[in-house]
């Protein structure tokens, strides 16, 4: 199996409720976004709209099959579970940053907070506790945890805990535009091979040489 996600361009509506979700759902501490939609003209934007065509452009962790932060983490705490998908081992963690100046991306977050002290603030409360509420091992390995500890880099699981029960992640739920879609690249009959057929579907930054399992479809020409 080869986890990956399409996102459809055509459909996205640039409302941002992914990245609610993905926060919410995830315990991000204040400040912290895994998951961010671009507006077209942004530096951001890491495919320029060509002429005629505007897109929003949501972007978290591209699941590199040929990931740069896996190489780069001194620790082995970043690595591909058996699925693909590219994950953090909290307990490996030692927060030296490497893979954040690895990734072209630039989706890796580092956890600036120290959890106890900003559960005491009261406005910082709710949003510790919120989101998936149990620690979660995937594979034996602590892939999410709602208190992650100060001094660790964090990023997207494709929603380790919630696929492990066989749920989809919380963005694909979360999204209006029914835009997000996860699967198995690996078979040709799954929902996400079925979409991508006919469709030119790209990756970003495909001369990193990263080889993204993110594919976004692309938008029709319009008039603008
Ligand atoms: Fe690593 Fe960045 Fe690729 Fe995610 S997008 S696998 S963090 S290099
Ligand atoms: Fe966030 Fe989960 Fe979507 Fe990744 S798959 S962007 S962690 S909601």
């Amino acid at each position: 199996m080869k986890m990956g996600m399409v996102i459809d361009l055509e459909k996205c509506i640039g409302c941002r409720s992914c990245m609610v979700a993905c926060k919410q759902h995830n315990a991000q501490p204040p400040q912290t976004w895994w998951n961010r939609v671009f507006t077209p003209g942004s530096h951001r934007h890491l495919t320029p709209p060509a002429k005629g065509v505007e897109f929003f452009l949501p972007v978290h962790c591209q699941h590199c099959e040929n990931a740069p932060c896996e190489k780069v983490c001194p620790v082995g705490a970043t690595y591909h579970a058996e699925d693909g998908a590219v994950l953090i081992d909290y307990e490996r963690c030692i927060g030296c940053r490497y893979c954040m100046s690895a990734c072209p991306y630039g989706v890796r977050q580092f956890n600036w907070e120290d959890p106890a002290k900003a559960h005491q603030r009261s406005e910082y409360q709710e949003q510790y506790h919120y989101g998936y509420p149990e620690d979660h091992r995937h594979e034996g390995r602590l892939v999410y945890m709602p208190l992650r500890p100060k001094g660790i880099v964090e990023k997207c699981t494709f929603c380790a805990q919630y696929r492990d029960k066989g749920e989809l992640p919380a963005c694909v739920r979360g999204c209006p535009g029914k835009a997000r879609f996860v699967g198995d690249l690996d078979d040709p009959a799954s929902e996400v091979s079925t979409m991508m057929k006919g469709r030119n579907a790209f990756t970003l930054l495909p001369e990193k040489g990263t080889k993204p399992t993110v594919f976004y479809l692309p938008p029709k020409a319009k008039e603008v």
